[in-house]
């Protein structure tokens, strides 16, 4: 008989204090005594995490990245043991380990590590003798056995890697909200939960600012077709089912708005135009590690033109510096930047399919006299970059404009 696994990945504030990783524990033993196999990861307790790099950078600005992986990978330790003993109260039989325990092998990057293999061998075993299976998010080992974490919000990543290897009917995300959101609830007040939405919306809603999922995970999600349920910790209400696109779904012109204010924007001027300029420019700003997003060039009318791009915030000090470097080298002109900006984005399937929803955005940000300063878009997405005092009002404006907060038809 093939058996019913489920994973459930509990977050940071699902398991922030006792009574709540008690109310995870009887979540899980509810599952298990309804008749599934329950494989469950969690997080750190509560902001255990952000607390714990704090107390690395009173050390040091520069924390060696091993020890950085040795230190902050102890935070799931405390809440998957913690979590056992809860479970251990309602007199189920449950066991915890750490990632290195159940084979999570990773690549040497520290910080940022690949799952490149997990050998579910232990964790099979311990399903066989009917226990519950709990399991620290976020780390693994790499082939020396030094642990390595998965990156921010990577216990995300475990959740959807476990379920893949013990090809779990489904993976559940719990987490503070009742699922994905047209728009972030605290901007907007009639924004809804969507019922069904597509790995690719995911992706771009989370790269975009979406903060409910790791971007990663959903990539690994859609990669191997593991099906995510986000739902809240504190209800039993249905939330959002990620999984292929059907479709239904190309129906839905635009899915979601979100939102992402870590962004700043640098502009390098009078840039001459000549073939190879921009790939000295973009080369040498990736040589110091700074990830660019969007890339904004104008029509030269003079034999030089405006370059405008957008780092993350964090990166601002070292992209002017380095911009500063090219400027000179290539005989361009003076670096401007601003800080205070807001990239808003619409993301869904059905502008694949239909055409006016790129000026029915600009529209709503016209009619609020929202300007708009840079733009890019792809296949299922449009961003707009715009002034950070008026992210909100955009976001507002988008929503209502496509009509996010009523009812679907489906
Ligand atoms: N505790 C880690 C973090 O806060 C991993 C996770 O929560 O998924 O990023
Ligand atoms: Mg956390």
């Amino acid at each position: 008989m093939a058996r019913d696994i489920i994973v459930q990945k509990y977050g940071g504030t699902s398991v922030a204090d006792v009574s709540r990783i008690q109310n995870v524990a009887r979540r899980v033993v509810k599952a298990r005594r309804g008749g599934k196999d329950v494989v469950v990861v969690v997080s750190a307790l509560g902001d255990t995490t952000d607390n714990l790099i704090e107390l690395a950078l009173t050390i040091t600005n520069d924390p060696a990245e091993r020890e950085l992986d040795m230190l902050i990978s102890t935070g799931e330790q405390v809440s998957c043991a913690l979590l056992a003993m809860a479970i251990h109260e309602l007199g189920e039989d449950a066991i915890s380990f750490t990632g290195a325990q159940v084979g999570i092998i990773t690549d040497n990057a520290f910080t940022r590590a690949r799952i490149i293999d997990i050998n579910a061998r232990r964790i099979e075993e311990e399903l066989r003798k009917k226990r519950i299976v709990i399991v620290a998010g976020f780390q693994g080992v790499n082939v020396n056995q030094d642990i390595t974490t998965l990156g921010r919000g990577g216990s995300n990543l475990t959740a959807v890697a476990l379920a893949k290897v013990l090809k779990a009917r489904a993976c559940e995300m719990n987490t503070d909200v009742e699922g994905v959101f047209t728009a972030d609830p605290r901007i907007v007040k009639d924004a809804r939960k969507i019922d069904k939405i597509s790995y690719e919306e995911m992706f771009e809603l989370a790269s975009l600012g979406a903060q409910v999922l790791q971007p990663r995970s959903i990539e690994f999600a859609m990669k191997f077709a593991v099906p995510i349920h986000v739902r809240s910790s504190f209800s039993n209400r249905q939330g959002t089912i990620i999984s292929r696109e059907v479709r239904a779904m190309e129906d839905i012109v635009v899915s979601g708005v979100a939102m992402n204010k870590d962004e700043a924007k640098v502009t390098i001027c009078d840039v001459p135009d000549k073939p190879g300029i921009a790939a000295k420019i973009f080369r040498e700003i990736a040589r110091q590690g700074i990830n660019v997003d969007m890339i904004v060039q104008n029509v030269s009318r003079t034999g030089a033109t405006d370059v405008s791009f957008t780092v993350l915030a964090g990166d601002l000090g070292k992209t002017i510096k380095v911009a500063k470097g090219i400027s000179s080298k290539i005989g361009a002109g003076e670096i401007t930047f601003d800080k205070d900006i807001a990239k808003v984005s619409i993301v869904g399937i059905g502008m694949k399919s239909h055409s006016g929803v790129a000026a029915n955005m600009f529209e709503a940000l016209a009619d609020n006299g929202i300007n708009i300063e840079m733009i890019s878009t792809s296949e299922i997405k449009i961003s707009a970059v715009v002034d950070k005092k008026r992210g909100q009002d955009a976001v507002r404006a988008i929503h209502a404009k496509f009509g996010l907060g009523k009812k679907r038809k489906s």
